[in-house]
């Protein structure tokens, strides 16, 4: 009887996708393809883009602000889960990375729901902050990018989030490390004390969800 989250271990992570997770034939490859790269501990695991494209609809969202992009299979699998009307303000650096997703985007049909804003995430939120009529216009809003600037995204997506809209970040874990008050460096205060703060925070419900690396998901009140 477990009273607890119970610990998946890889035999239990195997069946769990094996009967939960659907991915058409254009996530699988781009994933594939994403496996070869250097970078490809950037890329967040399937079920978590599956949590998010469920949220969407849960949601009935239209509106959607992605933050890290990277190769681009989280934006795919929300991008096919958001109705044809249905938007996704993509914010990368990384020309060289998006440009992978790009390719997929097209041949699964869902390119037109993309804008692809390459650039410092920050600038393009405070563009969209700028302009008042943006200002709860958004759904969703998943933030997997540079940690330290977690508070900053959190606080613009706030604003650019209608009532009732969701956050979803990503690597609350810190790969197993963002318990262990021995480690230190990279984003671990940053992240420790944003989790600390949303805790807190009578703006936002909040649940945290052990999948992935961790995913802290926010309701705005
Ligand atoms: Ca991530």
């Amino acid at each position: 009887m477990a009273i607890k989250t119970l610990a998946v271990s890889d035999e239990l992570y195997q069946y769990m996708t094996q009967v939960s997770l659907r991915e058409t034939d254009v996530m699988k490859r781009l994933r594939d393809e994403t496996y070869t790269m250097p970078s490809l501990d950037l890329q967040s695991a399937p079920e978590q883009s599956q949590l998010m494209a469920f949220f969407l609809k849960v949601l009935g969202a239209k509106r959607v602000i992605e933050i890290g992009v990277y190769t681009g299979y989280s934006t795919l699998v929300m991008a096919t889960a958001l109705p044809k009307d249905g938007k996704i303000v993509a914010c990368d650096m990384s020309e060289e990375w998006t440009s992978v997703g790009r390719r997929y985007w097209e041949e699964a049909g869902v390119a037109g729901k993309i804008d692809l804003h390459l650039g410092p995430a920050l600038e393009t939120l405070d563009e969209l902050v700028a302009d008042q009529s943006q200002h709860g216009a958004y759904d969703f809003a998943y933030i997997d990018a540079d940690k330290d600037n977690n508070p900053n995204y959190i606080e613009r997506c706030y604003k650019l989030l209608r009532q009732g809209g969701v956050i979803a970040i990503d690597n609350i874990f810190a790969e197993d490390r963002i318990h262990k008050p021995e480690l230190t460096g990279g984003s671990l205060a940053t992240v420790r004390k944003m989790n600390e703060d949303l805790l807190v925070d009578d703006r936002f419900d909040l649940t945290l969800i052990p999948i992935g690396d961790g995913m802290t998901f926010l309701r705005k009140r």
